[in-house]
């Protein structure tokens, strides 16, 4: 199998920002054989047994690298709105009324996400697989939706093991007894069963394909025990494998490294071992000066999920102090109900405005190539997968994506990364090559049928908006009054967040 893409402007990604018009990109197998200007292509790219791909009206990239998202959020899409994470929490993941799913019915989720990333371009995908049943279908339904469609991802296998009452700070002081009785009879699952859990899924899928990688994911670590923290970070370094987690998304999570330990997340994630270059840590918003220090000397990633935060109202990533600390940057969508969405280019353009309106200082504004750089090679690197993906190279894995130059977004081509995250929707991503395999063609899904495959996950996502989602907020709705106590009291405090760029005054005074 070889692919010659023909007469392009190549986008390169590569870290000297190297393009080619017009250039090619010929592919042989599951790799990159040769970038470079079309006159110089080599012999090889005009072979009889080359299926040649003309590009003279295309904009060629490497394939975009989503690092943070849940699938298992698919069949909520534009269920909530105005919800802070700590209630909106209690809606998506709710303590009672969580329904239990069928291996097909985590398939059909998933590819709700998959159906998304191809159409915008990702080729990679990180999904963090949130299961509250902890049951070993959550992660096969997704891998084999995964394998399907065609993508490449590094699916997690999501761990916690607190009690739902000790996971925020002061709520065990005011849930009323017969309702903490209820709740503390639905106990986590065991640290050591989850770790077999995961040794179950990395012997399964682990290297599947060529495209899946199985890592593992403590939720936050206000939610895991230090044993199994300790044992996600014994997972890591055994298996040289990427470890994820949720750290200070939000101001409650600040206040909550306090009362629980006295010091900040990330200072107590340094101290049972997980900061390593090995470690991403999701959304990063509410870090002190410290903090930050320690992840860039520690080379930590973080993904950066601008829809996200927005939505929530979390707070914005102080992408500019983490830079220039040396701690390496991935864009995410975050998950399906958060979003909602599994477009990247969505959250590229996102990333791309976000920080313009955070402060009045220029030099703290982040540039759409630099969220270029944290979706291809950024990402590339949280996911463990810098040698292979991320930019357009010889020898690196055949992910290639091909843009409609004549996209009214395109018109005229000034700068094609500025006009994808500030111009073009992701309908001008019209072919994806992912592991040398066409999985896109002329924006038709070539790995499955996706007319077929939509009518099921539409009639599967109604039953569940149907009979299960009514049950979530019924759930949801019996606590949310104590957890609201606990996020006003939270928000009301001070915290350190002395790395934050000026603030812009209010609007209007
Ligand atoms: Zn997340």
């Amino acid at each position: 199998m070889a692919i010659f893409i023909r007469n392009g402007l190549i986008v390169t990604g590569d870290t000297a920002g190297t393009t080619f018009d017009p250039g090619g990109v010929l592919i042989e197998g599951d790799r990159i054989a040769w970038v470079g200007p079309q006159a110089d292509a080599p012999a090889g790219a005009f072979a009889d047994h080359v299926e040649v791909i003309p590009a003279d009206r295309a904009i060629v990239m490497p394939g975009l690298v989503n690092a943070h998202m849940h699938s298992n959020e698919s069949f909520e899409q534009g269920a909530y709105d105005n919800l802070p994470l700590e209630l909106w929490l209690l809606r998506s993941y709710p303590p009672f009324g969580m329904p239990v799913l069928t291996e097909r019915e985590h398939y059909l989720r998933t590819m709700v996400c998959a159906m998304e990333s191809i159409r915008s371009g990702v080729t990679t995908v990180q999904d963090d697989l949130l299961d509250v049943a902890v049951t070993p279908v959550a992660v096969d339904g997704g891998a084999k939706a995964y394998m399907d469609a065609g993508l490449r991802a590094v699916v997690t296998v999501a761990m916690w093991d607190r009690p739902f009452l000790d996971c925020l700070p002061y709520l065990r002081e005011i849930v009323p007894a017969d309702l903490a009785a209820e709740l503390d009879a639905l106990p986590p699952v065991k640290a050591a069963e989850q770790v077999a859990l995961f040794q179950r899924h990395h012997e399964a899928w682990q290297g599947h394909a060529g495209r899946l990688t199985i890592i593992p994911a403590p939720s936050g670590p206000q939610r895991c025990s230090e044993e199994l923290l300790r044992a996600a970070v014994d997972i890591s370094a055994r298996h040289n494998l990427p470890v994820h987690t949720h750290v200070l998304e939000t101001k409650t999570q600040a206040v909550t490294g306090q009362v629980f330990y006295g010091k900040t997340l990330v200072e107590y994630l340094d101290d049972v071992g997980m900061l390593t270059p090995r470690f991403t840590m999701n959304h990063a918003i509410w870090l002190t000066g410290h903090d930050i220090e320690l992840l860039g000397a520690r080379g930590c990633s973080i993904t950066h999920n601008p829809l996200s935060n927005m939505k929530l109202g979390s707070g914005v990533c102080p992408v500019r102090a983490l830079q220039a600390a040396g701690v390496n940057v991935a864009l995410g969508t975050d998950g399906t109900a958060t979003s909602d969405t599994g477009d990247i280019i969505e959250a590229f353009r996102a990333g791309s405005l976000l920080h313009k309106i955070g402060s009045h200082d220029p030099d703290d504004w982040i540039s759409a190539a630099e969220v270029f750089r944290m979706v291809t090679l950024g990402g590339a690197r949280s996911t463990g997968l810098q040698d292979q993906i991320g930019s357009l190279e010889a020898g690196k894995k055949a992910d290639v994506i091909l843009l409609d130059r004549d996209a009214w977004g395109f018109i005229p081509l000034h700068d094609p990364i500025r006009q994808l995250a500030f111009s073009a929707t992701s309908e001008c991503v019209r072919t994806s090559i992912i592991d040398g395999r066409v999985v896109m063609r002329d924006r038709v899904i070539e790995s499955l049928d996706e007319a077929v495959l939509k009518a099921e996950v539409a009639e599967t996502a109604e039953r569940f908006r149907r009979d299960y989602f009514p049950a979530m907020q019924a759930g949801a709705d019996r606590v949310e009054p104590y957890v609201r106590r606990v996020y006003d009291r939270c928000t009301g405090l001070a915290v350190d967040v002395g790395h934050q760029p000026q603030r812009r005054p209010p609007l209007g005074g």
